[in-house]
């Protein structure tokens, strides 16, 4: 099969048509409609095996995974998906692999309603290059500046799982939170017009919320007792040293971190019921990120985001 037949088998169609849509996978490129009072969002991100993922990771989760990150970017904003392109080098066509790929991909398209609009297909080494494009309300979107002292500090989900299922291996009871990770899309929407600040945790709650502090002109407080952790985790019998490093740098969360004026949150957290939505600690005008035991005792924690460079 050629590239042109691969691309009608698994990927023309496979996802919900977009509004908007005019023209999608097949010309040079595509085409979308886009009205005035919307802003367009985009965002993409690449993964490669062995260093986003591990190559042993099913297709399936490969192609769930790529798609996640992205809309977890999306979700990050308070955007609402739209469409997606996706860019993929394989080292050789496989059907079964290429069949799997485009359910994971498919199937959480589906559910948030993406449509996928275009890509490309290369051989290589296995990478992906997702690009989602999303939409807010005009000036609507979350970004990483408006965090205000006072502000409330929450995260969305646990913390950790991923990390530790990294840790663990493949047996790891937690293995889906880091093959299978839920982009929080539903609550970045109930958070515009609420949250003051955003961000999704991809590289650790210690590093990703040092940036929402640089681009706020603010500090933080985090009461490192209060991280949210799922029973799963807290079963694992991990030492209090082990259970911070994993659960502030640890990486792959993909939970939301949102700062909150304290008048919102009793809405927010009744817009995100059932998720679980976990206070951890405050904006401070004084700068930096201070952390602190649940007597509120400093601790002094070397923990930074994980870095590629
Ligand atoms: P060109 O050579 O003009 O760049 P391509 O051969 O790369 O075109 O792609 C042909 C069409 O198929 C384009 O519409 C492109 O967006 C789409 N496409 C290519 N690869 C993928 C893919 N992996 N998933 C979805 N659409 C794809
Ligand atoms: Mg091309």
């Amino acid at each position: 099969m050629d590239e042109f037949q691969l691309i009608r088998r698994y990927f023309a169609g496979l996802t919900p048509p977009a509004p908007g849509l005019v023209l999608g996978i097949g010309d040079d490129a595509a085409v979308l409609d886009w009205p005035a009072e919307r802003q367009l969002v985009v965002s993409t991100d690449t993964l490669i095996a062995g260093r986003h993922f591990p190559e042993a990771t099913s297709a399936y989760d490969v192609g769930w995974k790529a798609l996640a990150v992205n809309l977890s970017d999306l979700a990050a904003m308070g955007a609402e998906p739209v469409a997606g392109l996706l860019a993929l080098t394989l080292p050789a066509v496989s059907d079964d692999w290429l069949q799997d790929f485009a359910r994971g991909f498919g199937g959480l398209a589906e559910r948030h309603g993406l449509c996928l609009i275009g890509g490309d297909l290369t051989r290589g080494p296995l990478s992906l290059t997702v690009t989602v494009i999303g939409a807010v309300p005009r000036g609507q979107a979350l970004t990483r500046a408006g965090a205000r002292p006072g502000d409330r500090v929450l995260v969305t989900g646990t913390l950790g799982d991923a990390a530790l299922a990294l840790r663990q291996g493949p047996g790891s009871p937690l293995r889906a939170r880091l093959d299978r990770p839920e982009p929080r899309v539903a609550a970045g929407l109930a958070a515009r017009g609420r949250a003051s600040a955003a961000l999704d945790l991809s590289d650790g709650l210690a590093g990703d919320l040092r940036h929402v502090l640089a681009a706020s002109g603010v500090g933080a407080c985090i009461e490192v007792d209060r991280l949210p952790a799922s029973s799963p985790f807290e079963r694992q019998g991990l030492s209090t040293a082990e259970r911070r490093a994993l659960q502030l740098a640890g990486g792959d969360d993909y939970e939301l971190c949102l700062c909150v004026p304290p008048a919102q949150e009793a809405a927010l957290r009744e817009a995100l019921a059932p998720l679980r939505l976990s206070a951890i600690g405050q904006i401070t005008a004084e700068p930096g990120l201070r952390f602190v035991d649940g007597q509120g005792q400093p601790l002094d924690l070397p923990y930074e985001g994980y870095r590629h460079f």
